[in-house]
This record gives C-alpha cells, structure tokens and sequence, in this order.
C-alpha cells in the first residue's frame, strides 16, 4: 500500500510568511480538485525561535523590584527594631540590654551609661577579662559614638581580678567620680565619666 500512496503523491508548495503566523497556529488548508474539496489540517510549530525580549525585560524589571524593596526593607529595618551592639557589632534586638551574645562569654565587670546620649541611657555593656578600648572609633572594644568622646579614648585592662582604668590622652578626659584621672583602680559603683558619658562600674563578685 506504501508504494501505492508514494506513486499518487503530488508535491504542492503552499507558502506563507511566518511573521503572520503565531508560534504553533493550527492551519487549516482546503484543496479543491474539480468540485471537490479536501481539507489538509496541520500545526505551524518552528522547531526554532527567537528569545522574547518582552518577557525578559517584564521578567528583568520585576525581579530588580523586588530586589530593591528588599534592600530598602533592610535598610529601614536596622534603626526601629535593631541597634549595632557597640561590643560585638552584631545587629540585635533593642530590647537586648545587654546584648545576649556577649552575655554568653560570662564577663564580671560591666558598665552601665547613667548619664550622656539619651538612646544610651540604662545601656549595659561588659567589661573583657583581659582589656577593653573605649572611644568612637568602630575598632574600639566598647564603641561609644557620641561626641566629645576621643576616638580612642580610654581603656579598662585586668591584672588579677582588678581592673585598671587609663586615659589615652583624650581631649575631654575620663573622670571617676568628679576627678579627672589617667590611671586608676576601679572599684564596684565607681562613676566614670568618658567625655559626656557617665557610666557607672559594676563588679560581680564571687
Ligand atoms: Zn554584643
């Protein structure tokens, strides 16, 4: 029967311009011999197709706008609900106080802020056994980013359980309790003063 149909063929050109054509259009094509009619159905689908520039760049724009709302999310989220602890430097909570990473490391000495910048008030920060910088500068143990504190200001160093306070040279000085030092022993309830900022030393003992 192969061999049949092969013989009977007739090959006809039909040819249509495929930018008229939508990828995978059904045509339908009538062949008239005489008078009658014979329908011939087939699919345009070109193996082959240009990208489609439209829903890339709809697909480019949506994915940088949700890239951009997120970027603004994460900026606007650090100063209402997050503070950089100025110990670790880690994003926390504000109700962290003191911050629970660095509670983690067990430190017996801490200072509080009584008294400066008012989002510093009642601020609990630990002292390090060994030795702890104080000042604005962000490489500093204890960052205190307020002015009229030298960038490295002052420091707390340890020797067997005591803790020495020294000045830097700093312009505006570190006080304990009124008095203006450059070096000196603290004890449990010292007030010290760096620039502005009062905090108050506090020795957990035993
Ligand atoms: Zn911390």
């Amino acid at each position: 029967m192969r061999g049949f149909y092969e013989q009977q063929a007739k090959h006809y050109l039909v040819e249509f311009d495929h930018s008229t054509l939508e990828h995978n259009s059904y045509l339908e094509i009538q062949v008239r011999i005489g008078d009658d009619y014979y329908t011939v159905n087939t699919w345009y689908a070109p193996p082959y197709r240009e990208a489609d520039w439209d829903v890339l760049v709809v697909l480019a724009v949506s994915v940088s706008l949700v890239l951009i709302v997120i970027v603004v999310l994460w900026a606007m989220r650090s100063p209402r609900i997050e503070r950089k602890c100025g110990q670790c430097h880690r994003w926390i909570p504000r109700a962290w106080n003191p911050c629970r990473h660095c509670a983690l490391t067990g430190h017996p000495a801490r200072l509080v802020v009584v008294e400066g910048e008012s989002k510093l008030v009642g601020q609990i920060y630990f002292v390090r056994r060994d030795s702890t910088t104080v000042g604005r500068s962000a490489n500093n143990g204890l960052v205190l980013d307020v002015p009229g504190v030298s960038h490295r200001h002052a420091g707390i160093h340890e020797h067997n359980g005591r803790f020495k306070l020294v000045d830097y040279g700093s312009l505006n000085g570190t006080h304990v309790d009124g008095a203006r030092i450059s070096a000196y022993y603290l004890r449990d309830g010292d007030h010290v003063m760096f620039g502005p900022v009062r905090m108050q030393f506090r020795l957990e003992t035993g």
